[in-house]
């Protein structure tokens, strides 16, 4: 594959900007990679690592002659750092965010983009529970979508650069409003983490039910949810500070549903039991033929470690 942006800046380097250093490495995608992280020791083992050609101390050097600034930041920390970097930036840079909400990204970073600056916020809908600079690998992206939100009048060419550059990543393309991104995303990814926080929650502050016996028969159900619970704090938190609308709107259908359910229970309600609990079994199968996961029983896990 040949090289699609001379210079690259990963501005955070945690699982997504390590994802994507390695995933450029190993399509020759870049040639030169610059990353900061605002702590010594993130950068101390980005250094040991060796997935950056050069770490900096701070955002303006790392930042200098690049032609792809990547922030890859909580959402919270994106606006701050774009109104660091705006005076430092080339003229004709593309400037792009990973952050999992974009409405409260544009609203934060857009007034601080410099004029001969295109800011194409992005979401790359592929992740996992773990964090920090040693959790990046590089087929973190294959086969998963890119969600790019470009502002109205945004410059074709470098929206179709910035595509390239995450199809040689493994991505696949998808292009979408601002708002309809945080729908889709709040019912797809931030209700279900919620779900799972406070399910996991729940079951930590039982009285009757110790806590020993829900660690011991995790395997009923509850394990699957202790995966998602363990997310990274600070970029939760920051998603449903930033996401509020779309994440209230979704909850209100849940809980409704929720309601339905818990009358079914309470009346004996076979039917609509089983006829939810069908039509969920097809979703399922839907997201194995649509290639976003694999049928194998139980995720895959060891049968030996049920
Ligand atoms: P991460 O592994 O926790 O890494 C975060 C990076 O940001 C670290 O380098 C950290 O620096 C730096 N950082 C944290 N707070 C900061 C602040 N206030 N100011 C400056 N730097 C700060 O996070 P991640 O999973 O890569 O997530 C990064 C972004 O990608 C988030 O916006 C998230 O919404 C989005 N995203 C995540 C996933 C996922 O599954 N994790 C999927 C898609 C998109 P230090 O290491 O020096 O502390």
């Amino acid at each position: 594959m040949s090289v699609i942006f001379e210079r690259v800046a990963l501005i955070g380097l945690g699982l997504i900007g390590s994802s994507l250093a390695h995933a450029m490495r190993r399509g020759n995608i870049a040639g030169h990679v610059s990353g900061h992280a605002r702590s010594e020791a993130t950068r101390a083992t980005v250094t040991r690592l060796g997935f950056c050609h050069s770490v900096h101390a701070t955002m303006e050097e790392a930042v200098r002659d690049a032609d792809l600034v990547m922030l890859c930041l909580p959402v919270g920390a994106l606006g701050p750092a774009m109104a660091q970097i705006a005076p430092h930036l080339k003229k004709g840079a593309i400037v792009s965010d990973v952050g999992s909400v974009k409405s409260a990204v544009i609203r934060d970073c857009g007034p601080h983009v410099p004029d001969g600056v295109h800011f194409i916020p992005g979401h790359p809908i592929a992740g996992t529970e773990h964090s920090g600079p040693e959790a990046g690998f590089a087929e973190l992206f294959d086969g998963r979508w890119c969600i790019l939100t470009p502002l109205s009048g945004a410059d074709h060419v470098a929206v179709e650069k910035l595509s390239a550059f995450w199809r040689a990543c493994g991505s696949r393309l998808e292009v979408m409003e601002p708002r309809h991104h945080d729908l889709v995303l709040a019912i797809t990814s931030h209700l279900p983490h919620l779900i799972a926080y406070n399910i996991v929650g729940t079951a930590a502050d039982l009285e009757e039910v110790t806590q020993s016996e829900v660690i011991k028969y995790s395997a009923g159900g509850f394990r699957d949810f202790t995966r998602i619970a363990a997310s990274d704090p600070v970029m939760w938190r920051d998603v449903f500070l930033n996401n509020r609308e779309a994440v209230l709107e979704m909850l209100q259908r849940f809980t409704e549903d929720l309601t339905a359910l818990q009358r079914a229970i309470r009346w004996g309600d076979g039917d609509a039991l089983f006829n939810l609990f069908a039509r969920t079994r097809a979703i399922r199968r839907s997201i194995i033929e649509a290639g976003q996961d694999v049928a194998a029983t139980n995720f895959g896990r060891n049968p030996e470690k049920k």
